[in-house]
Formats: structure tokens, C-alpha cells, sequence
């Protein structure tokens, strides 16, 4: 399994861009459809060239087998019709008159010189000889291999014109064509033998419709070959195997060579004529289209794989251009644009969509920070505003629970503050005390100096008795001429001497209330009343009221606490 992980890794790897992709797509249907063109193709003509061959083969042998017995006729007719035009025996001559002239030597020399003569004339053969019906030779002409007697007498039994087998003498091979001498009663008298000259067979055996390597030759009835041991010394000729009859066969002659080859039976002799040729040149044509075949596969696949892979870069150049593209955007640049291309498919029309969603989203972001200005803008002058409001909420808050003349708490607030200390002093179990203020003979200030001349002293009074006081300590004007104090905080003690250092910080101030005399300056003094608070706050304030009236009672700028005679 590792080595497959590891290829399958590999192929993962390379396979990761969109145009190797493509390209082993392109490749692989193009190399199957090749493939599958090529092999039918090839086997197409594979098939041909066997019919072809399988047509071609036995019909060479026919037509040499038709060559051959044609040169045999020729041979057989030239003998005849020698032996009658000639006269090589008297037409009215017997048997036994022959065997007797043949005793003479005149008649001998004679017939060796007509043999000699057609020897001289014939193509096709190397010797010639006379025998009498007992096989007596006559005469004798060319060629003259050492034959035994019977052999001789075996030759002249000849009744009609015969070819014989091969025959081996003197480690040759030859073979007689034999035919009977008639008289005019058509009776044998002699006979008249020729040697074949074999070798001028050769030139038969031989066919312009087969290869450099294809051989014709012939095997005789022993199943050896013949003639071609005398014309190519070392041949390696294939015996055909048993039973091959103008079958086409393919086999291994003994050099081991590839070889096909048929062979048909010849001549009455058990001849057997053989053709046989290397495959490698009977294929020949195959190879070449193989290789062309091949060639021309292998330019297609190069070719469309080529273009394929020029095609995928077309696509995935700007498709990784738009991915660059985008990746800017998304890292925050706006103003990204891709190169426009000229054609209009569907690439062309991504860039165009993509350049404008860039320049929308450039434009939006420029809005978009126009108007963060903007918000920026609104809301510093929001802010503004809101100081503005806050401040004009704190006036107003302020001025809801100040007096509008003396700006100390006015009665309201007071009543509403009270409330909380009367809490607090009630949690803490402290006491509380209540002291109201009132300005002395108001009335006749006013009358004498002027309401405005009184509203100046309430404005006076109201400061010194603010300075006097501590931070917890609640002051306000309780109406008119009249101010109400809550000290935080504090005992009786405290209280009392809080009261007593008001009416003293009044009473030691001197008010310039005549703007005529610059020189005469007033004493305004204050009367105050102290009470505890009892828990009944109208009681309290009561309480408070009535020991003010008694400071009022005992001569003014006074003190007076309830409850205690002085
Ligand atoms: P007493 O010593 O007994 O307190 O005598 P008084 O004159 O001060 O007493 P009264 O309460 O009779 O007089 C108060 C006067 O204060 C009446 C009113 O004209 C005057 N007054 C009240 N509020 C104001 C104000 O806001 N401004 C001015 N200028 N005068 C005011
Ligand atoms: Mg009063
Ligand atoms: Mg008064």
C-alpha cells in the first residue's frame, strides 16, 4: 500500500492546478480514443494483409506449378516432334531392325550426331541418348552420368512420354524425361531419353509478387529439397509441417527464423512445391503502419494535450489574478483593478464584474468615510450641544431649587432636604435642630431706604450668614425677610452657637444702604429661634416660630431656644 499512497500523493499534488487537470483529462481521452483508433486501425489491416497473403501465397505456387509443367510439355513436345521431323529412325522400321542397325557403327555415329545437333538447339537440357527397345544404348549426346544396365532397361520401357523422379548418381541429382520412338504402325522401335537440365528450372522458381527473403523451392518425394542446394550453398529452407496444404502457416524454419509459407503437391513424381517468406518482411506494411499510426497518435495527443494546456493558462492566469485581486481586497486595499481582456467569454465577463464591484466598493468606501466625517462632525457639535444642555439642565436644576434674589436654597427645596435629614438624624439617632432667621425691622428699612435698598440687604445678609456655615449645614430663605437653618450635624451646643455666630456676623456688618450719603452706613440685626425637633415637624416648626417670637419679645438681635426661660 505505501508505494500507492506515496504515487496517489504524487498525483494529488500535481493534480492540484486547474490546468494540469485539464490537461491529463485532455490527455487521457485523447491517448483512449487514439488508442482504440490505432488498434482497430492496425488490426483492420492486419486483417487485410492475411487475406491478401493467404490469396497471394497459393496463387504464386499455382502459377509456378502452371510454369513449370508448361517447360516440362515444351520439353517433352521438342522431343517429339524432333524425333519425327528428323527421321532418328526410319518410319517403316522395326523394333528388331533398329537393334540390328544399331550394331552399325554408321547408324550409331549418326544418331549421335542428330542428338547432338538437338543438344545443341534445347535450353533445357544437358544430355540426350538413344536406347533400343532392350535398353541397348544407340547413341549418346552431352551429359553421361554412369548408369547400370537395369536402370537403362528400366528407361526404355517408356510407352508414352514420361518424366522420372530424381535419381542419384555419382552424388547428383538427375532426372530423365523419356519418350517411346514410334514407327508408322505406331509401335515402340526405340527410345529417346533427355537429361533435364535442373538448373534452368531456377529461373522459375521465382515471383516479383514476394520479398527479398521469399523462397520457392521444391521438395521431392523423400521430402528433401533440390536445386537449391546448387544455387545457394547454406540456405536454411523450412520443411513445411505435415498436413500444410495451400494453408498458409506461420512457423519457425531451422534457423529458427519466423517464417509463413504454404506449399501445394507438384507433378506425379510427389513433388511438393513450397513458397515461404520471413514474417518480418510479410509484415512489413504492418510495421510501417504501425509506426505510422503510432507517430501520428502520439502527434494528436501531443498536440490537443498541448493545446489544452495553453487553453487551461488562458483560464487560470486571470482566475489566479482575480484570486490575487481579491485577496488585496479582502487585506484592505479599495482601489484594486484587473487588467481588462479584449475577448468576451465568460472570463472577460468576470473581470468586467469584478473591476466594478472594486470601483463600487472604492466609491462606497469613500461615501462611507465622507460620512463617518460627517457623523464625526454632527457629533462633536453634539457634544457641544450636550454640554451645552447640561449645563443649561444644571442652571435650571439649580435655579429650581435656589432663591432668584439671595441664591440660597429657596423653601421648597428646603422642605424636600429636610426631609432627607430628619431621615438621616432618625437612622443615626442624633438630634436635629430647627433655627429660623428674621431680619429685624424689615418694614422700616424698606420704608426708609427702599424696596430696592431691602432687596440689596436681603442679598448681604444672606452672604455673611452663607459664610458662616459648614458644608452640611442647610440654609435657605424661608420667605420675605425670613431665613430657616438645619446645622449637620451638631447637638444643642453646636446649634446654638452656629445661631449665635450668624446674629453676630449680621449684627457686626455694617450696609451701605443710602447711595446719596456715601458716609452713613446701617446695623441690621437678626432674630433667631432654635428648636429640637420632636419627631412632629409642623410641631417643630412651631416650636421654632414660637422661641423667634420670644427673641423678638426680649428686645431682638437675639437667640432664643425653645423650651428654656431666660
Ligand atoms: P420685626 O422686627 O418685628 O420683624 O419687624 P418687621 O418690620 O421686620 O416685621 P414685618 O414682618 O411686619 O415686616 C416685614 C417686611 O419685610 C414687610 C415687607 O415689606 C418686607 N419684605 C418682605 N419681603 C421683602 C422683599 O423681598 N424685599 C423687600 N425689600 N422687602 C420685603
Ligand atoms: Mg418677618
Ligand atoms: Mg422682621
Amino acid at each position: 500500500m505505501r508505494p500507492f499512497a506515496g504515487l496517489q500523493r504524487m498525483l494529488k499534488k500535481s493534480l492540484r492546478t486547474l490546468p494540469s487537470r485539464i490537461s491529463l483529462f485532455v490527455f487521457g481521452t485523447t491517448f483512449i480514443t487514439t488508442a482504440v483508433c490505432a488498434y482497430i486501425s492496425i488490426s483492420s489491416f492486419q486483417q487485410f494483409l492475411d487475406q491478401r497473403i493467404d490469396e497471394k501465397f497459393p496463387s504464386i505456387l499455382v502459377e509456378t506449378a502452371g510454369k513449370i509443367e508448361h517447360w516440362y510439355q515444351a520439353l517433352v513436345f521438342g522431343m517429339e516432334s524432333y524425333g519425327d521431323t528428323r527421321g532418328l529412325i526410319p518410319r517403316d522400321a522395326t523394333a528388331l531392325e533398329i537393334r540390328n542397325s544399331s550394331e552399325t557403327l554408321g547408324f550409331r555415329q549418326q544418331t549421335a550426331d542428330q542428338l547432338a545437333d538437338f543438344l545443341d538447339h534445347s535450353t533445357r537440357i544437358n544430355g540426350l541418348f538413344m536406347l533400343t527397345d532392350q535398353g541397348d544404348e544407340i547413341a549418346w549426346s552431352g551429359r553421361r552420368p554412369s548408369m547400370k544396365q537395369p536402370h537403362l532397361r528400366k528407361l526404355a520401357d517408356v510407352e508414352s512420354p514420361a518424366v522420372s523422379n530424381l535419381v542419384r548418381l555419382e552424388d547428383e541429382v538427375f532426372q530423365f524425361v523419356s519418350i517411346p520412338l514410334l514407327n508408322q504402325d505406331e509401335e515402340k522401335v526405340a527410345s529417346l531419353h533427355a537429361i533435364v537440365d535442373l538448373g534452368v528450372l531456377l529461373p522459375l522458381l521465382k515471383s516479383d509478387q514476394i520479398g527479398e527473403s521469399g523462397r520457392i523451392f521444391i521438395l521431392d518425394e523423400a521430402g528433401q529439397p533440390f536445386l537449391l542446394q546448387q544455387i545457394e550453398a547454406g540456405y536454411r529452407y523450412a520443411v513445411p509441417q505435415e498436413g500444410l496444404n495451400s494453408q498458409v502457416e506461420r512457423y519457425k524454419n531451422d534457423a529458427e527464423d519466423r517464417v509463413i509459407g504454404t506449399s501445394i503437391p507438384f507433378g506425379h513424381f510427389g513433388w511438393t512445391l513450397n513458397v515461404e517468406e520471413l514474417q518480418s518482411e510479410a509484415f512489413a506494411p504492418r510495421t510501417a503502419i504501425v509506426r505510422k499510426v503510432l507517430a501520428l497518435n502520439l502527434t494528436i495527443i501531443l498536440f490537443f494535450s498541448g493545446i489544452s494546456i495553453l487553453l487551461a493558462r488562458t483560464i487560470s492566469r486571470p482566475v489566479r489574478e482575480l484570486a490575487v485581486a481579491a485577496r488585496r481586497i479582502t487585506d484592505g486595499e479599495t482601489d484594486v483593478v484587473i487588467m481588462e481582456r479584449s475577448a468576451h467569454d465568460e472570463i472577460a465577463l468576470l473581470t468586467l464584474a469584478f473591476n466594478r464591484m472594486s470601483k463600487k466598493l472604492y466609491h462606497n468606501q469613500v461615501e462611507l468615510k465622507e460620512k463617518q466625517k460627517r457623523i464625526e462632525t454632527s457629533n462633536v457639535q453634539l457634544k457641544a450641544q450636550n454640554h451645552e444642555l447640561q449645563s443649561m439642565i444644571e442652571t435650571l436644576n439649580r435655579l429650581s431649587i435656589t432663591d432668584g434674589l439671595t441664591k440660597l436654597y429657596n423653601h421648597r427645596y428646603f422642605q424636600q432636604q429636610l426631609r432627607v435629614e430628619i431621615a438621616r438624624a432618625t437612622r443615626s439617632k442624633t438630634p436635629l435642630f430647627i433655627v429660623l432667621i428674621d431680619i429685624d425691622n424689615f418694614k422700616n428699612l424698606n420704608d426708609h431706604y427702599g424696596h430696592a435698598a431691602g432687596d440689596l440687604t436681603l442679598v448681604r445678609v444672606a452672604d455673611i450668614m452663607r459664610e458662616q456655615i459648614r458644608e452640611n449645614d442647610l440654609l435657605a430663605r424661608y420667605g420675605g425677610e425670613e431665613f430657616a437653618l438645619v446645622p449637620g450635624q451638631t447637638d444643642l451646643e453646636g446649634a446654638l452657637s452656629l445661631a449665635e455666630k450668624i446674629r453676630m456676623a449680621v449684627g457686626n456688618a455694617r450696609f451701605q444702604l443710602d447711595t446719596s450719603s456715601v458716609a452713613e452706613k446701617v446695623t441690621i440685626t437678626v432674630s433667631v429661634g432654635v428648636a429640637h425637633y420632636t419627631g412632629d415637624l409642623k410641631q417643630s416648626f412651631n416650636h421654632a416660630d414660637q422661641a423667634l417670637y420670644r427673641a423678638k419679645g426680649d428686645g431682638k438681635d437675639c437667640v432664643r431656644l425653645y423650651g428654656v426661660e431666660t
